[in-house]
């Protein structure tokens, strides 16, 4: 497969894969000749993985690997009966690492290792440096981590640190975590993998190839949007297959965020192409408490091209939804990814999804990664004497 690196603003084409923007400062995508590539996997809903598909995958060398992806599809039936239209999770927090981010890092990491680094950074409001920690400890590369100090749920700083990360809090928000870790990669050679990196995200395009070797195409795909680099993904991914020929549409790309931290909600209501940053973000769903989201333009696009939109859910609507995946479902979500069902119950209530559609929700990491919350959200466990009088009692 031949590809080639391209300016979303100006268009200009680079052969060279080792940088994250143009120089008129620009986002960067991998643009994909499709005259070249030769499609040797099937839509049969068998052995779904990232590297199924690697056909479209633009790395050169062997992989490394932790078999990301093949998540569960569920059809939530409770959900499906309340809302009155045929939803899916797919569950993002059944990877590896327990978050999507699982996806763009096997991709990144291959390709920190094709062009020669021994070391990559990013910031991260958790799962990306949980995930990044991991692949760099498999493929034997140094990590480093900046975090908002304090703000990073303890199951995610708990695994960067496991698998061997310099993990650096500052006294900072996400944001600023991630200006000032983008100089210091460019200073010290690291590579920076967080989702400005144009390969992550083609790591994490084949959520969409998943969706629809399963169950084809759906109507819409409704995701949590922090730095707005997974919806980007999706959508190209869904793009792809069509320019393809391998599907006849796209579904309306929905993307949801948290009242506190709703810089693309705001945009997407003013029909602006860009977004105005919220300098102090602020929300229970901390995997999605970022004011100025890096691929901003490229979601606004997936979201404009596609006939979507966006939504904003408060922080109780998120862990109500959180308790009622966990709860009906039994599905274990952390509240970032319960902001997916939350903003679809809100979309529904608006009128805005319609009875029959078929609306896939990404449920983006796992219930454990932060356990905080959910002891806030839930309380302690009832503590008794350790006798049966004193269980029945509480029975
Ligand atoms: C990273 C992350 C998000 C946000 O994804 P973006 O690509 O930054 O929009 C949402 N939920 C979880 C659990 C995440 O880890
Ligand atoms: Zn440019």
């Amino acid at each position: 497969m031949e590809y080639y690196l391209r300016c979303i603003d100006c268009g200009k084409k680079y052969e060279r894969e080792d940088i994250y923007t143009c120089e008129c400062g620009g986002l960067l995508e991998v643009a994909i000749d499709f005259d070249s590539v030769e499609i040797d996997f099937k839509f049969d809903g068998n052995e779904l993985r990232v590297w199924k598909y690697r056909c479209l995958l633009p790395v050169k060398r062997e992989p490394v690997s932790l078999k990301e992806g093949g998540t569960p599809l569920y059809h939530a039936t409770k959900l499906a009966e309340e809302l009155g239209c045929k939803v899916y999770v797919k569950h993002e927090g059944a990877n590896p690492s327990g978050s999507f981010k699982d996806r763009g890092m096997t991709v990144g990491v291959t390709k920190a290792i094709e062009l020669g680094r021994n070391a990559v950074a990013c910031a991260s409001t958790g799962n990306t440096s949980a995930s990044m920690a991991m692949y760099a400890a498999k493929a034997g590369l140094k990590a480093y981590v900046l975090l908002p100090a304090g703000k990073v749920a303890l199951g995610k700083v708990a695994q960067a640190l496991m698998h061997g990360a310099k993990v650096i809090g500052i006294r900072g928000n996400f944001d600023e975590a991630l200006a000032l870790v983008r100089k210091i990669s460019e200073e010290e050679g690291f590579y920076l993998l967080n989702s400005v990196n144009p390969f992550r995200l083609e790591g994490q395009k084949t959520i969409a190839y998943e969706i629809v070797d399963e169950i084809g195409t759906p109507d819409r795909v409704v995701l949590p949007v922090g730095n707005a680099g997974n919806i980007s993904a999706i959508y190209k991914g869904f793009k792809e297959l069509k320019e393809l020929g391998l599907i006849d549409s796209i579904p309306k790309m929905s993307g949801v965020q948290a009242e506190g931290a709703n810089p693309i909600y705001k945009a997407v209501m003013e029909c602006r192409e860009d977004i105005d940053p919220v300098l102090k973000p602020e929300t229970v769903a901390t995997a999605i408490r970022i004011g100025q989201p890096v691929n901003a333009k490229k979601a606004l696009r997936a979201i404009y091209e596609s006939n979507g939109t966006a939504v904003q859910v408060s922080d109780e609507e998120i862990i109500r939804a959180q308790k009622d995946l966990a709860a009906k479902e039994g599905i274990g979500v952390e509240p970032a990814s319960a902001a997916s069902v939350a903003g679809l119950r809100k979309l529904v209530a608006e009128g805005v999804v319609e009875r029959d559609e078929t609306v896939v929700c990404i449920t983006t990491g796992h219930l454990l990664k932060d356990p905080e919350a959910v002891i806030r959200a839930c309380g302690q466990p009832i503590e008794v004497d350790a006798s049966l009088e004193a269980i029945r009692a509480v029975l």
